[in-house]
């Protein structure tokens, strides 16, 4: 996940809301009774679970690292919908999106005065490369945007700016991964090195994406390590210090992919859809197993569960992985292309993409404005006249939510937030039972600006920025027992969601369908 939401921080959420600020539902009403039975099969179920586990290690294992343009991600797609199809969903498709083909290449980094030391380094998705013999040239350290901002051009020009922001989650680190380089670019820098967008020094780089301001210069740019970054500082602070720095970074040609959608037809209103999913394309590094395989699998077999129990929803569940979610967000946009009209036939959209840890609860977005995609997001806070100010906006979107104020709910958002809290409150036996007014993804982003109600599985998000965007994604990182907890918690969800009586509301200020 890369996303941030300008009012909708799914991601941030995960790092950032402290469960205990989330409401416990606790909520008794006709919802919770009529579905006790069923959820109690569900989460029994799911607790005993070990295929998803296996389908999700098919994927990390055998497939692997899937990022758009690879031949992986293609191969990720045939055996996404071949998984669908075995488990006997229906309507099983591949979706077609022109994803970009951005190519790493080999890439290094080194000091190169006042002494010779190689640095620890990932290219930042989408970056331009360097020239062949690579760029040797001075740094110069900048804490961040603002600072940048106050710097004076010509102390810029002709050097590589570094960039080391600390660490004060996800929204800030990664507005200076995305934007930092166009910025540093515009007042003459040749190259920029960013620390990565964690908390945990270990040694080990984040790549993620970037996104040239349109109009501004595009200079390469890459990740280096929090201990890198830390050691760059302080030589800065003795003295000159070159840096060299060679990226064989560089696009290729549009690739055809798509999103795999496969679903379980409603009873009696197969026309209305409780869509769930995550992304199944990854980085170029480690196997995409938070980030997002968890997700996507996790959602598969919620829905596989519920299909294998015999239950029959009135309403369609489907289940979608979208492509392209990390550096372009393809998927999403050709998803709501496709639906045009029929988007107000979709009721909820739930997504997972902020790892697959201990679930405490639910999200939903119940009150608010129409969310921005989380890279939307950044690119308005990136193009700001005022850096300063945008790194205001990204902190206030870090910030812990507050409870919600029921008061300011209207009736039918207020009858919506008590459903949600009844549907939680069935997930008490495996301590997920607290919800909180924020969720989504950027891959339903699309869907959810035109009225459908956002959701997402919230978890203790203890380590997810710890492994994301690195080699160390992989399978060993995702905790059997918590897996199942999350695919009990979507499978609940999902089913009471696509049978209950009424609907939620989405975002009120959502724009209109066109
Ligand atoms: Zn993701």
């Amino acid at each position: 996940m890369k996303t941030l939401r300008l009012l909708v921080p799914a991601v941030l959420a995960v790092s950032s809301v402290v469960p205990s600020l989330a409401q416990t539902a606790g909520q008794t009403g006709p919802i919770a009774e009529k579905y006790k039975a069923d959820a109690d099969k569900i989460i029994a179920a799911a607790m005993k679970d070990t295929e998803g586990y296996e389908t999700l290690a098919y994927l990390t294992d055998h497939i692997g690292k899937r990022l758009s343009g690879s031949d992986s991600l293609l191969k990720a797609l045939n055996w996404g919908a071949e998984t669908m199809k075995k488990a006997g969903f229906q309507n099983v498709s591949i979706q077609e999106a022109m994803v970009p083909h951005w190519v790493r290449g080999q890439e290094e980094a080194s000091i190169a005065a006042p002494f010779s030391k190689p640095l620890h380094m990932l290219g930042l998705g989408m970056s331009v490369g360097t020239p062949a013999e690579g760029i040797t040239a001075p740094i110069i350290f900048i804490p961040d945007l603002a600072a940048l901002a106050n710097t004076p051009d010509d102390q810029i020009k002709g050097k590589i700016v570094v960039f080391n922001p600390g660490w004060h989650g996800y929204g800030i680190g990664s507005l200076h991964r995305t934007t930092g380089p166009s910025r540093a670019a515009a007042k003459g820098a040749v190259a920029v090195l960013v620390r990565s967008a964690t908390g945990l020094a270990m040694q080990t780089p984040h790549t993620g994406t970037l996104t040239y301001l349109p109009g501004m210069p595009k200079v390469p740019a890459a990740a280096i390590t929090v201990e890198d970054a830390l050691l760059l500082e302080r030589l800065a602070k003795e003295g000159p210090v070159q840096v060299h720095l060679k990226m064989e970074a560089h696009m290729e040609a549009d690739q055809k992919a798509g999103n795999v959608v496969g679903e379980i037809p409603g009873s009696e209103h197969p026309e209305q859809v409780v869509v769930l999913g995550g992304h199944i394309d990854s980085w170029d590094v480690g196997q995409g197993a938070m980030d997002d395989g968890g997700g996507i699998i996790s959602c598969f077999e919620a829905v596989n569960l519920i299909h294998k129990l015999g239950l029959k929803p009135k309403r369609t569940i489907r289940v979608v992985f979208w492509v392209n979610e990390e550096n372009g967000g393809a998927g999403g946009r050709a998803y709501r292309d496709a639906l045009g009209d029929k988007v107000r036939n979709h009721v909820a959209a739930i997504e997972s993409d902020g790892g697959v840890e201990r679930p405490v609860g639910i999200g939903y977005t119940v009150m608010g404005g129409g969310p921005a995609s989380g890279s939307a997001a950044r690119r308005q806070a990136g193009a700001s006249a005022n850096p300063a100010a945008a790194m205001a906006a990204m902190a206030a979107m870090g910030a812990p939510q507050r409870d919600l104020d029921e008061s300011k709910l209207t009736p039918e958002e207020k009858k919506s937030w008590d459903t949600i809290k009844q549907i939680a409150s069935l997930l008490q036996p495996i301590g997920a039972d607290s919800v909180s007014p924020a969720g989504g993804g950027s891959d339903i982003g699309p869907i959810v600006a035109a009225g459908v109600p956002s959701l997402s599985p919230r978890t203790v998000g203890e380590h997810y920025f710890d492994w994301h965007h690195t080699e160390a994604d992989t399978l060993d990182k995702v905790d059997p027992e918590e897996f199942r907890k999350n695919i009990a918690l979507l499978g609940v969800l999902s089913y009471v969601l696509a049978d209950m009586d009424g609907q939620l509301v989405g975002h009120t200020s959502a724009a209109p369908v066109e």
